[in-house]
């Protein structure tokens, strides 16, 4: 049967109430989604398979903490798709995270994925806790127990996680530990992110900085602008907005302005980069009191008149409130979500040339899936063989987008979403449906 727009999206989405704000993370990537699922002519069934995550998985996880009272935290594990290959994607230690964000987040991983051809399916996982009020200790009782909670959903070959916002190689090595004891070996390929001691993989840890670089490189050449030449103001200065603001710069470009959760530093002849992670790492991973630049908002970075912006924070930072006033000529989208649905042709109308986060920030994935290879093989890789293969990959990947974009006549975004839900459907269709 073809897909019957009004019908399908009558039953799952247009219904009035709250899920028509598009504002939230879902809704916006449903709103891409269906336009690709228009554009491809998706029949009902296969829209309806991948308008919804194949499990939705909500813990309680109980923690004896340092004062020995017990606290409980909500732990969230959502699978979108796994039929490729197992399910990948982070997880998340944020006080506010919802199943409704992780539900995002684990459909653009499915995306993300196949727009780069890695064998996998898309998840996301959070825990609902505030990481900067534990100890360490704490923390590390969160971890084992959320992951004793999801020992039969996890697993090399169905379920990997990895780090995304305020987890890091400790938290996964925890993982990988607690998943070890209770399969009685050690299972390296369980988890990416990992520490090189425990089966990581050279590069793993720069590599979604390292892919955007690619990204912003390939875009700048398609704008006919020369990186040494180029303007850049990146938001966040944590794993991805630092690694691409080094990079950058060793590339000669002028880093016009950086920020973090302290505000935004701008400096018209260019930040220092080097400079500036030395005194965050000397501050506490901190840029707060940086004197190497004037103090401006994290609003303000993002309005700053230059050739490239890198939203490297975290969700709806663009939305149909500042839309209007972004100058940028090239948006690279470092973090997941940054810019809403709703922004999308305000900035299309600009001209302004997005780079899609399914795209952008899959550098990540790319080298969570060599860590993968890498351990399951208990075959390590040079460090340059990882970043090679790495930029080969994205470059392959940002062709074959803009190749869709010119066939189709639609943005890079459009045709992110295309290709790869195009290719997801093809797979589910092909397999069929059992039962
Ligand atoms: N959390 C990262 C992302 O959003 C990496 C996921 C992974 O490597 O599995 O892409």
């Amino acid at each position: 049967m073809p897909y019957n727009k009004d019908a399908v999206q009558n039953q799952y989405y247009k219904e009035p109430g709250p899920k028509l704000d598009k504002e939230s993370p879902f809704e916006s990537m449903m709103e891409r989604f269906r336009f690709a699922a228009d554009l491809l002519e998706l029949d009902d069934g296969t829209f309806k398979t991948l308008a919804q995550p194949v499990r939705q998985i909500s813990v309680s996880i109980p923690v004896v903490m340092d004062d020995g009272s017990i606290e409980v935290f909500e732990g969230i594990r959502v699978i979108h798709d796994n039929s490729l290959g197992p399910s990948k994607g982070g997880i998340r230690y944020a006080p506010d995270v919802t199943m409704d964000e992780v539900k995002a987040l684990a459909s653009w991983m499915t995306w993300k994925c196949a727009v780069v051809n890695v064998p996998f399916g898309g998840a996301k996982g959070a825990v609902r806790c505030n990481p900067r009020q534990l100890s360490v200790r704490e923390l590390e009782n969160v971890t084992r127990r959320y992951t004793a909670e999801l020992l039969d959903v996890f697993g090399p070959d169905q379920d990997i996680p990895a780090p995304d916002m305020n987890t890091n190689e400790q938290v996964m090595g925890w993982i990988m530990d607690t998943y070890s004891m209770h399969a009685r070996k050690a299972q390296t390929a369980v988890v990416t992110g990992k520490p090189l001691l425990l089966g990581g993989s050279k590069g793993r840890k720069e590599a979604t900085g390292r892919g955007a670089v690619t990204l912003v490189l390939a875009a700048l050449n398609k704008i006919g602008i020369m990186p040494g030449k180029a303007t850049i103001a990146i938001q966040g200065f944590g794993n991805v907005g630092s690694v691409s603001a080094k990079l950058m710069y060793e590339q000669g470009a002028r880093v016009i302005a950086i920020s973090d959760v302290s505000g935004g530093y701008y400096n018209k002849q260019g930040i220092d980069i080097s400079k500036a992670i030395e005194y965050r790492d000397k501050n506490n991973g901190s840029l707060e009191g940086f004197d190497g630049a004037d103090k401006i908002s994290n609003s303000e970075l993002l309005e700053l008149d230059c050739d490239v912006l890198i939203p490297a924070a975290k969700e709806d930072q663009i939305n149909r409130k500042n839309a209007e006033n972004i100058k940028a000529k090239i948006i690279v989208e470092g973090a997941n979500g940054p810019i809403t649905a709703n922004a999308d042709s305000i900035l299309d109308d600009k001209g302004i040339l997005i780079v899609p986060d399914i795209l952008a920030n899959a550098g990540g994935v790319t080298v969570s899936y060599f860590e993968w290879v890498q351990d399951r093989q208990g075959y390590f890789w040079t460090e340059e063989r990882v970043n090679r293969r790495l930029n080969r990959m994205m470059k392959d990947a940002f062709d074959l987008i803009y190749k869709e974009k010119d066939r189709y006549n639609i943005t890079l975004r459009q045709a992110a979403y295309v290709y790869a839900i195009n290719k997801v459907a093809r797979v589910l269709k092909m397999r069929g449906v059992y039962g």
